[in-house]
């Protein structure tokens, strides 16, 4: 047996059998064809259109999502379009080149124009047909890449890099466990695995050079460790310790109807982050006080985006299901670095986790921003809404997004849409320079909301998602831990509350640290919530308060995580420090 050492991602232990899933980079073949080859081209190309037709109805028939199924549905006309496959037959015919290199011109032809289009519908149709289209290449070219959605055994995958997009079709059902090469805590992939509840390990190094197609693993997400070819024994060790910790978190959940509250009365809301509407349903069940992240990006990660009206159903029924357990949070889309929207795609930045991406990339396509703002405005006659905006960082961001809010609620007014008129709105603090000018943003907003995964990456310069530097990712970080107390009284100076909705508000090592620090309220994916809420209510606020003050005196991040260490196990045992 062999113990590959990762990052946990998401708790749980999963074993069974490999599922590899490699992502290969294509060269399309630039091929020109004599006139004689013409008739076997086009029957290739033919050919390589009926397998993905046929694959498309079965998939489709066998959809269990809606939205999925009529995604599919929508391929599946695409492909039968006579526009696309005339243009291809006739380049094949005309410009004597090979199917893969009719197909890829075609296709970037089509793209073009449609992503050039006034219409926001056709240009959110560019990704289904990219889709597509590359689907029928690499039919054509014998690479066919296996379809995650498909899946119908219970494996586990194994997988170089998954996009948040390719995470989002995976069915918990049949996915066991995920290990992955690359990636960090704080990935957006690791975020979905937590809300998918999917046991995951990340940043593994080089995992799927290691194990073969079928292999047995091991996938332990509360350890962050991979055992590989496991003998009986140890399998049957971890199945012991799986057997333990669910039984510690069956005992947590007698605390889903008790508050947040200290043994000294100070009480804490407990709040819930989501990515999909369907999550709703884990949020209650673990008795959160409402939502405090809905990150709305997701919507729009699916080929064709999601255009208003989906949007509003979205975010109307996340309102209507959570209603009971409190008001909801929703972030404007936080797209660009790893989650790229139709509309984004190719833009070759050299640094796209510095560049145009959330409220930048919406100051800089409004028409996208208007629709997102008018849906949510429309929601907010449903329930108790909250609109908050990620990435600023500085005033002049701030009064730019809330000038463009004041004019959709005023189009809404004319136009007679009902909706809150005492809406609150919130800023993300997750920008250095935003926590320096803290006290400049207070007076503008009606809560603050500390993203630690960006505000950590961007303080210590570390990429969230970059396993070589993992272990500078330290949320114990001296001058982290500074800008968070900076940003609590800065907040609090003004009269504000302040949460945080980073996962550092679900890593219970954080808990007492982040209570002494005088947090309002803690945002976190629902399977923390129980473990976070046992924590404060099992201490009082003076000895959080006690612990910031000895904590804030020392020097390093590593003795500041030794300490915190050694002080939660003594109180709270492995479950919490592991
Ligand atoms: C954060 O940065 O802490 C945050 C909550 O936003 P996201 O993880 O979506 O970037
Ligand atoms: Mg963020």
């Amino acid at each position: 047996m062999r113990i590959l050492k990762g990052i946990a991602a998401s708790s749980g232990i999963g074993i069974g059998r490999v599922f590899l899933y490699v992502h290969e980079k294509l060269v399309v073949p630039h091929q020109p064809i004599d006139e004689g080859k013409t008739e076997s081209e086009l029957t290739r190309f033919k050919s390589a259109l009926d397998t993905v037709a046929e694959e498309l109805e079965g998939m489709g028939k066998a959809a269990i999502a809606e939205d999925h199924r009529k995604i599919l549905e929508t391929h599946l006309l695409m492909i039968q379009d006579p526009d696309f496959t005339d243009a291809v037959e006739n380049l094949i015919h005309t410009g004597h080149i090979c199917a893969e290199w009719a197909v890829e011109q075609v296709l970037s032809g089509f793209i073009e124009i449609l992503e050039s289009s006034e219409d926001a519908m056709l240009r959110e149709r560019s990704a289904d047909l990219y889709d597509i289209g590359w689907r029928v290449i690499r039919q054509m070219m014998g690479k066919r890449r296996p379809d995650l959605a498909a899946i119908s055994d219970e494996v586990i995958l194994v997988a170089d890099s998954l996009l948040p997009s390719e995470a989002l079709t995976l069915d918990p059902s049949n996915i066991k466990a995920i290990a992955l090469n690359g990636g960090g805590r704080t990935s957006h992939v690791a975020i979905l695995a937590r809300a998918l509840q999917i046991p995951t390990v990340v940043g593994l190094g080089n995992i799927t050079s290691k194990v073969a197609k079928g292999d047995e693993i091991i996938v332990d997400g509360n350890l962050g460790e991979v055992s590989l070819r496991p003998s009986i024994a140890s399998a049957k060790k971890m199945r012991d310790r799986y057997a333990r910790w669910v039984e510690h978190e069956q005992e947590l959940h007698e605390l889903a109807s008790f508050e947040a509250v200290t043994k000294d009365g100070h009480r804490v809301s407990l709040k819930a982050n989501i990515e999909t509407v369907d999550e709703v349903d884990s949020v209650l069940d673990h008795g959160a006080n409402g939502i405090g992240l809905f990150r709305s990006e997701f919507l729009f990660l699916k080929p064709g985006g999601a255009s208003e009206d989906e949007q509003f159903e979205a975010y109307r029924r996340v309102l209507e299901r959570a209603k009971e357990s409190g008001p909801v949070t929703i972030r404007t889309i936080d797209v660009g670095g790893d989650k790229v929207i139709p509309g984004m795609e190719g833009l070759g930045e050299d640094n796209p986790i510095l560049g145009w991406r959330a409220v930048r990339f919406c100051l800089s396509r409004k028409d996208i921003f208007r629709v997102q703002l008018r849906a949510m405005l429309r929601a907010s006659a449903y329930g108790k809404l909250k609109i908050m905006f990620p990435m600023i960082s500085g005033p002049e961001e701030l009064e730019n997004v809330l000038l463009v809010l004041e004019q959709v609620k005023e189009e809404c007014r004319k136009t007679g849409i009902p909706f809150d008129e005492d809406i609150e709105v919130g800023t993300m603090i997750e920008v250095p320079s935003a926590a320096l000018c803290a006290d400049l943003l207070a007076p503008k907003t009606d809560f603050f909301s500390i993203g630690t995964n960006d505000l950590i990456q961007y303080t210590i310069a570390v990429d969230r998602g970059n396993d070589k530097i993992a272990y500078l990712y330290q949320p114990f970080h001296p001058g982290v831990l500074r800008l968070i107390r900076m940003i609590v009284e800065k907040g609090h100076d003004a009269g504000i509350p302040v949460a945080m909705c980073g996962e550092m508000a679900g890593d219970p090592l954080s808990t007492v640290l982040l209570l002494g620090m005088g947090l309002d309220e803690l945002s976190m994916s629902p399977q923390s919530l129980l473990e976070i809420k046992n924590i404060i209510r099992s201490i009082t606020l003076a000895e959080a308060k006690e612990l910031v003050e000895k904590v804030m005196k020392m020097d390093s991040f590593i003795n500041i995580n030794t300490y915190v260490r050694e002080w939660m196990h003594d109180r709270f045992g492995d479950f919490v420090t592991a």
